[in-house]
């Protein structure tokens, strides 16, 4: 295990990065963050800072001089930065595991080679793809293959005809077309897995999305425990098939028909917030032990928790600017703040989130909604 003390790096300077400097320096390390933006929220709580392009190959290689090992907090790193970096130091996850899941079309071959339940779906490179595309594919959502987050690079397509048309919007860039899944819920499920192969898995969580974006996440999800545990089986698949060394989640839709894998994110996520106040175990603080090789915590849930994700629309009341009313949010009881220091509001933008932990589900679901109540969340 490296020693407190040393140094860690971590490409990417959002806010997962800011909770993943937290909670290393929580635990007596150092952080060093390479990111563009020399004021991000990683940057922000960072030991140092290395302000580069996340290609910039000079760059790189300094940072992995200064590092006794790297993590990163996005999946959109060139994973030839990675690749770069791990030919210098332990970098957990790997280059490998990475380059799937930037890459729809990677990731949804690999689940279908390893035998995890995957909706239908066409790769879209050429516009026969679309042309040859069968009707159970409508409605689908047409998503570029690569670069896509909160629901951005996505279009409804009820036709050949309006996906042909959405394609060439997008620039004939490599897609992937879903047919459109008519899910019970949506839940997702972190896991953890170390150098040594020990696999954590936490309990299920249960997401509702708003625009595409997360808005509430609802832990335990209530679904019945054989559900439960088959979502935690698949996750604990995926992390051995691809030999996985790191924090991961995998985003899961629950069908009449039995579970559906959506996509996987190769580090911690924002339905995995909770876990700072309602685990044994934070998905940071176990991103940190996995990375300097200490033994991986318990993940178990010690309380209910509902989470409320704040975006920069509730800096503003009809367009006017304005301060949202933080102190009653505070006054609530088991009500956890989180801010990740962004300097601007923006609609759409995550600017935070407020973890409601409880005795009960139902209370904590109450502090929820008085959250979203104060924050005039709809
Ligand atoms: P994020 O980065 O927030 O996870 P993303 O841009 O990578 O988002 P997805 O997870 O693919 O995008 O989609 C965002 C949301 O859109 C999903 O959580 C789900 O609510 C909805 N969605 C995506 N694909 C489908 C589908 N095939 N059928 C039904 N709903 C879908
Ligand atoms: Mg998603």
């Amino acid at each position: 295990m490296l020693a407190p003390g040393s140094w860690l790096g971590c490409l990417g300077g959002g806010q997962l990065g800011r909770m993943f400097v937290h909670a290393a320096q929580a635990m007596g390390y150092k952080v060093l963050v390479l990111d563009p933006d020399a004021n991000g929220p990683a940057a922000q709580a960072a030991d140092d800072v290395i302000v580069a392009a996340y290609d910039d190959m000079d760059a790189i290689a300094a940072f992995g001089r200064r590092v006794a090992a790297v993590t990163t907090e996005f999946e959109n790193v060139p994973a030839a930065s990675l690749e770069a970096l791990g030919a210098m130091v332990p970098t957990r996850p790997g280059a490998a595991a990475v380059r799937i899941a930037q890459d729809r079309r990677k990731e949804k071959r690999f689940f279908v080679e390893h035998g995890l339940p995957v909706g239908p779906f066409a790769v879209i490179e050429r516009a026969e793809d679309l042309r040859d595309a069968p009707g159970q594919m409508f409605p689908g959502l047409l998503k570029t293959a690569t670069l896509g987050y909160d629901g951005k690079g996505q279009q409804r397509v009820t036709s050949t005809t309006q996906a042909l048309l959405a394609w060439m919007s997008m620039k004939q860039a490599p897609c992937v077309l879903e047919a459109m899944i008519p899910f019970e819920c949506e839940i997702s499920v972190l896991v953890a897995r170390s150098a040594t192969g020990e696999v954590r898995v936490w309990p299920v969580q249960e997401n509702q999305h708003v625009n595409g974006i997360l808005d509430l996440t609802i832990v335990p999800a209530r679904l019945d425990a054989a559900v439960v545990d088959l979502a935690q089986t698949l996750a604990r698949q995926l992390v051995e098939a691809l030999d996985y060394v790191g924090v991961l989640c995998v985003e899961i839709f629950v069908t009449a028909n039995g579970l559906l894998l959506n996509e996987i994110a190769p580090r911690p996520h924002n339905s995995g917030h909770y876990t700072i106040e309602a685990c044994q175990t934070s998905q940071f603080e176990q991103q940190v032990r996995a990375l300097v090789g200490a033994p991986l915590g318990d993940p178990s849930l010690v309380q209910p928790a509902v989470m409320v994700n704040v975006l920069g629309d509730v800096w503003f009341d009809a367009l006017i600017p304005m301060q949202p009313a933080w102190s009653e949010v505070l006054a609530l009881l088991g009500s956890h703040v989180h801010l990740y220091g962004k300097a601007e509001a923006r609609t759409a933008r995550k600017m935070g989130h407020v973890t409601c932990v409880a005795a009960t589900q139902d209370a904590a679901l109450a502090t929820a909604v008085e959250v979203k109540r104060i924050l005039r969340i709809p």
